[in-house]
């Protein structure tokens, strides 16, 4: 291990280093101190871009979640799925895999084979990921978690502006006078970047102004000077109307339009042939209020509006991206500093999975498959034959389990992610996974609901226990260090797939170190919009972080993009792009006539697998729930704390009632993060809906009719139980179908 700063006081085997935070994509620099092989405590680097010194709970926890039992330290094998595991060596497993991975190739060709990944992987073994599947076994079949989040702001930011990554950064924070927040509930999901907003507030008389398009009364609403609780899937219609106002009253930004942008006229034109009545409507929030919202963005001198899932967890999430844009493009708010669209991302790396090519339809440096010189340019760096990479998108997240069930797909490789969870529809998930004959999960613990249908395990080194490189919300690109060693035989994971290709016989992943790995891919950005020749694995070392572009290496990396006023696009203009509005692909009806939604709350993040080992998080929000509107609870009888039966066209499932004056009548929510581990019939992907943005392909996750029931007993003992109860209590998982059929008892029938 390498000892960063030597600390007299503790002991001589403390270190003190700086890391990045693995939960959020804020991506706070953290200070870390460890002794003893584990980290003691951590707290934020105060001259760090990112969070200025903040830290969130989750980030002040992490020492609690370094060691727990469920520690994946060691390979691990089962010849037959319904076998135990069985510990083994690398070089075991290595064989293990590259027999099975060779026979599907030769049986059923490389399209039969997937990498499903996330943006809790760092940039290094992504890359490695994206070249040892699209380069070297020829299938375009990597796609990542980030499809279930970000797929529809790359999709509007190409769309709109020519290239995906925000223009903006947090600094523009101290700069916007006024500030949308979008379909995020910041103070729980982003809560370090939101306190930046809220201390200059308190700093500056209340400046920015702050505007809350949700349909929830979420605790960042509750903080917001004007809420716009807008009608569930209706952002592009609000878009529109609050467009269509600006251009009625001619308060737009006309010389930015007439000399930055194109399609002005078709947008106009799109717009004049909405029915303002009928957008109204559908939007359904007080005309005072909208009113209010057209009045904000018209008086803005710089408008900043941060985004999440709740945009792009849609049939229509694309639309509503460009639609959002539109605003920017209609006013000038993009281009100058307080000012532009600017996508919160859920994880440390998401960003740097898009930069690196992760997703199905991506080459590293921004490159597109479906693009003959970006396919070439990538041959070349990766010195593979011309024709080598494919010019098919490979399948992307949900299609990658449709597949498995159909027999189109026969192997995944999932790293760094829970879709036995964390996917949309989970009964047709854990049918695919049933069905794969190959699943290899590369992961720090075990179990996971993901690991269940494992064939081979992977473990791997947390945070901490490795260095390596990721990209937060604002493009800057940040380096982790090292501090504690790995348990047992755990490994970084970039070291993985290069071991594995390295024993399926492909010398180009020999590589001496990670810095040599980071300097490769960072060749394969020179020259795109995401350019980040200038930081080098040396480079960055010493100077931490550095936001792209960075050409060169004397280049200070670049705050904000587009300030020339220049888009990445063939005609160096930025796009409007004007849609209709659209509907949900399920919406209410007769029999399932509430709609579901579902998000993140403060102290847990993704599935669990790393908050759920902390008591203090625990303790905080120990149970999942659902919130419902009065209203709708007295129809069916059901007090708060009460169980509520919820059913969609998918399943079943049952959680307590919270009932809560924040939801307009006819929303539910409930939180995404407990899967089976914590109780059968308490996760809401059971209810959700795998329909997919056409453009994004992303799912939406956001919005799928449900009906609900007091639910009259439990059979299960689970569901009026403490969860950190449960869990510490064990022996819960109780898989009534191992094989993952689909099927499962409801005990509410
Ligand atoms: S979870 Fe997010 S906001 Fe909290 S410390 Fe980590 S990166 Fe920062």
């Amino acid at each position: 291990m390498k000892l960063l700063k030597s600390v007299p006081e503790l002991d001589h085997r403390a270190t003190i280093g700086e890391a990045i935070c693995p939960y959020c994509g804020v991506g706070c620099r953290l200070w870390a101190e460890a002794a003893y092989g584990t980290v003691l405590r951590v707290k934020g680097v105060a001259d760090a871009a990112a969070n200025l010194g903040g830290i969130c709970a989750k980030g002040a926890l992490l020492p609690q979640v370094i060691h727990p039992p469920d520690r994946l330290t060691q390979p691990q094998i089962r010849p037959r799925r319904g076998d135990d595991f069985r510990p083994a060596s690398w070089d075991q497993a290595l064989a293990f895999i590259k027999q099975r991975l060779l026979q599907t190739l030769s049986v059923h060709g490389p399209e039969a084979v997937a990498f499903y990944g996330s943006g809790q992987l760092d940039t290094e073994a992504t890359y490695l990921a994206v070249k040892l599947f699209k380069g070297y076994l020829r299938t375009n079949n990597t796609d990542s978690n980030s499809r279930l989040c970000m797929a529809s702001a790359v999709a509007g930011y190409v769309t709109s502006l020519g290239s995906d990554g925000p223009p903006t950064c947090y600094e523009d924070i101290n700069h916007a006078d006024l500030v949308l927040i979008i379909g995020s509930n910041m103070v729980e999901a982003h809560p370090v970047t939101f306190d930046r907003i809220k201390a200059r507030r308190t700093n500056e008389g209340g400046q920015p102004f702050v505007v809350v398009i949700d349909p929830r009364r979420t605790k960042t609403a509750e903080q917001a000077d004007l809420h716009v609780p807008l009608a569930p899937g209706s952002d592009v219609a609000l878009f529109n109307l609050v467009a269509r106002r600006l251009l009625d009253a001619g308060e737009i930004d006309a010389g930015f339009v007439d000399s930055k942008t194109e399609g002005f006229s078709e947008f106009a034109q799109g717009l004049r042939d909405c029915d303002d009545a009928a957008l109204a409507s559908e939007v359904d929030v007080d005309p005072a209020t909208l009113d209010a919202l057209v009045a904000r963005i018209a008086g803005a001198r710089a408008m900043l509006s941060f985004y999440c899932m709740g945009l792009g967890q849609s049939t229509a999430g694309v639309a509503k991206h460009n639609a959002l844009i539109n605003l920017h493009l209609l006013t000038g708010n993009i281009g100058k500093a307080g000012a532009g669209p600017f996508s919160l991302t859920g994880q440390p790396n998401a960003m740097g999975g898009r930069e690196s090519g992760l997703l199905a339809h991506q080459l590293p440096g921004y490159r597109f498959v479906d693009d003959p010189r970006h396919r070439q340019e990538i041959e070349q760096l990766w010195q593979l034959p011309e024709g080598t990479v494919s010019p098919r998108r490979g399948l992307t997240a949900v299609e990658m389990f449709r597949g498995l069930e159909s027999g189109k797909l026969r192997a995944i490789w999932i790293a760094a992610t829970n879709p036995a969870a964390s996917l949309p529809d989970l009964h047709q998930v854990r049918r695919a996974l049933g069905r794969a004959e190959l699943v290899i999960v590369q992961d720090v613990y075990h179990p996971t609901e993901t690991t269940r249908f494992a064939d081979v395990l992977l473990p791997v080194a947390n945070w901490a226990e490795k260095e390596g490189t990721t990209t937060n919300s604002e493009r800057m690109v940040s380096f982790s260090e090292r501090l504690i060693d790995p348990p047992g035989v755990a490994r970084p994971d970039w070291e993985i797939i290069a071991h594995v290709a390295r024993a399926l016989g492909l010398p180009s992943f020999d590589y001496a170190d990670r810095e040599a790995v980071w300097d490769e891919y960072c060749r394969a950005t020179t020259g795109r919009p995401c350019d980040m020749s200038g930081i080098t694995a040396e480079r960055l070392r010493r100077e931490r972080h550095l936001q792209w572009p960075c050409p060169t290496a004397d280049h200070p990396g670049t705050k904000r993009r587009y300030l020339d006023g220049v888009f990445p696009t063939s005609t160096g203009r930025a796009r409007f792009v004007f849609h209709a509005t659209l509907q949900p692909k399920e919406p209410i009806d007769r029999e399932f006539p509430l709609v579901l939604t579902s998000g993140r709350i403060y102290a847990h993040w993704h599935t669990l697998t790393r908050t759920g080992k902390s008591d203090k998080l625990l303790k905080r929000d120990p149970n999942p729930y659902v919130e419902i509107h009065p209203s709708d609870a007295r129809r069916i009888g059901v007090e708060d704390g009460q169980l509520i039966s919820i059913q969609s066209r998918r399943g079943t499932i049952r959680l307590p009632a919270r009932v809560s004056e924040t939801l307009r009548p006819g929303l539910l929510f409930a939180p995404f993060h407990w899967g089976d581990l914590w109780g059968e019939d308490r996760a809401i992907n059971y209810l959700t809906i795998a329909a997919l943005d056409p453009q994004s392909n992303q799912p939406e996750l956001k919005y799928c009719a449900v009906a609900v029931e007091a639910a009259v007993h439990c059979d299960n003992g689970l569901a009026d139980r403490d969860a950190s109860e449960i869990h510490s209590a064990g022996g819960f998982f109780r898989w009534l179908h191992p094989e993952g059929s689909g099927s499962r008892i409801r005990s509410d029938t």
